[in-house]
């Protein structure tokens, strides 16, 4: 978004990506090929202590490759807080609304029908409903070339999404922006007051360099998302006198929660998220109902890691795979991570806090509730051992002391915040247009910039605040 605003102004505008530039004849609709090609560290990235599974994108368009293509727009209690408690200047409604519609627009984001998502989001719905309890379908940014095929998180071979790649990096290059995929940034330059350029390594598609590339820029967006753009700024030995770089990470960790039903629901058919259940919600400052519920569906090598037991167990657990119709409890989360450098390697230090233990454990109880409800015969949260319920007195066996690392098995796909906006350069990275409080022409332009964590869906937050931070970049190199 940013290459393409900048380049709309008439900029000299170089975007680089360190992974491949993937198209849709690319995508197999295969777990083993697709997902090494298209997340981080072929979809193995975790936490330090291996308890979390940390997922994000690699490759031209990043995240959205591979995302499930809903749209929200940052949640207005959010905005809130951060204008009204963090001080941040330009987030009122007028603003960001206009901000929100014209992303939308350009995504193509709409509503989409019931009957076009897979039979798991019906029945979720169902649930929510018998229960009394709130809920919605979400909006998406795809169109009529989606065929419903189920594979979203594999990349879409029928070029159903309205993504980064297939909307704003086309019109970047429209506007004269360069791209370079299979190029990876090592350093930003600078000298300690303003940035001069950055040094990338090509590759040669599989991670092997086979030349080097040095740029001269008056201006650097970060844009390698909450991971990557902060360990760009560690590695670039950016200043930071308070030593915020890469800290108060966040990724919304999430429990899945898998229902057994008798009829065969076969939820790799159709798109698979679109409903959600907000009753866990409230995403008011020290609100204690943190959680949103969520339609997940895994494809089967996914299911079979996430599926617990061994042997012949484990092989009946499979076997009822057809039946099985997964939610994900993602947590508006407090703990605050911290993404750093060990070597060349990059590390993520995040140990979920006792009140986010609490909120997953609250968010995986309500799930079970809503599968049974919606008709599930049995529920499993998988945990070592797996937790069974079959009715609702059983529920109570979910607590908080099931979540310690390594007993529940917990992922996260949204990491955000390690370059994060404030007022106060001892407390955060950039301010509230994305800029960095000390060294003249680096911004953020990603999921690092949210000062707190979203309470849900954050691709319209980031397209919408690197837009503004963009523009605002034009008028500074205007000026
Ligand atoms: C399975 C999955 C499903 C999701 N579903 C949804 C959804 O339905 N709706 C939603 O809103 N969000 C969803 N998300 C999250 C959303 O896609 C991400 O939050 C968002 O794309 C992050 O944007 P970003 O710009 O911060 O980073 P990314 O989109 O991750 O892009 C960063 C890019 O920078 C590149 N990069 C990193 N380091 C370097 C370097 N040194 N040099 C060059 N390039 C580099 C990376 O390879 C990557 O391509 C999902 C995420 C996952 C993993
Ligand atoms: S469900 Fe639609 S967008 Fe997703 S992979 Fe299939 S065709 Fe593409």
């Amino acid at each position: 978004m940013a290459a393409r605003e900048l380049a709309r102004a008439g900029l000299r505008v170089v975007l680089l990506e360190e992974g491949g530039d993937h198209l849709p004849r690319h995508f197999t609709q295969r777990e083993d090929e697709m997902i090494p090609e298209l997340f981080q560290e072929a979809g193995g990235r975790r936490t330090d202590d291996l308890a979390v599974l940390v997922l994000s994108g690699k490759g031209l368009g990043g995240s959205t490759i591979h995302n499930t293509n809903l749209c929200k727009r940052t949640p207005p209690e959010i905005l809130a807080h951060w204008r009204d408690d963090l001080g941040l200047e330009g987030l009122g409604d007028g603003v960001m609304n206009r901000a929100f519609e014209e992303v939308e627009r350009d995504l193509g984001v709409r509503p989409i029908a019931l009957d076009q998502t897979s039979r798991a989001n019906e029945l979720v719905k169902r649930g929510t409903e018998r229960l009394g309890w709130r809920g919605a379908l979400l909006s998406h940014n795809r169109d009529q070339q989606c065929v419903g095929s189920g594979f979203c998180e594999l990349g879409c071979a029928y070029d159903g999404k309205l993504n980064a790649r297939r909307i704003v990096i086309p019109q970047a290059v429209s506007a004269g922006a360069t791209v370079y995929s299979d190029a990876r940034v090592d350093r930003v330059e600078h000298d300690g007051t303003r940035v001069s350029g950055v040094s990338a390594t090509l590759t040669d598609g599989r991670g092997r360099a086979h030349g080097t590339l040095h740029l001269r820029a008056r201006a650097v967006c970060l844009a390698g998302s909450a991971i990557g753009s902060a360990t760009m700024a560690i590695r670039s030995d950016i200043p930071d006198l308070h030593g915020q770089l890469g800290t108060h990470l966040r990724i919304h960790p999430a429990a899945v929660v898998a229902g057994v039903f008798d009829e065969e629901v076969a939820a790799w058919r159709g798109i698979p998220q679109a409903w959600e259940c907000t009753e866990w919600l409230d995403l008011r400052p020290g609100s204690t109902r943190r959680v949103w519920l969520i339609p997940s569906f895994a494809h089967p090598v996914g299911t079979a890691s996430l599926t617990p037991g061994f042997g012949p167990a484990w092989l009946g657990a499979m076997r009822r795979y057809p039946r099985i119709v997964a939610i994900a409890a993602m947590v508006h989360d407090e703990t605050a991570g911290r993404v750093y450098l060990d070597g060349d390697r990059t590390r993520i230090a995040y140990v979920p806090i006792d009140a986010d233990r609490e909120q997953l454990a609250l968010g995986a109880r309500q799930a079970a509730r809503l599968l049974l409800a919606a008709g599930a015969r049995e529920v499993t949260v998988p945990a070592i051992p797996p937790i069974v319920v079959r009715r609702s007195r059983d529920l109570a066996a979910i607590t908080r002391e099931r979540f310690t690392p390594h007993d529940a098995k917990l992922s996260a796909v949204h990491p955000m915040g390690t370059l994060r906006m404030g007022r106060d350069p001892a407390s955060s990275v950039v301010d509230a247009r994305g800029k960095h409080h000390q060294l003249r022409g680096l911004r953020v332009t990603d999921g690092s910039l949210f000062p707190t964590s979203l309470g849900g869906p954050p691709q319209i937050s980031i397209y919408t605040f690197a837009l503004k931070v963009a523009r605002d970049l034009v008028e500074e190199l205007a000026r």
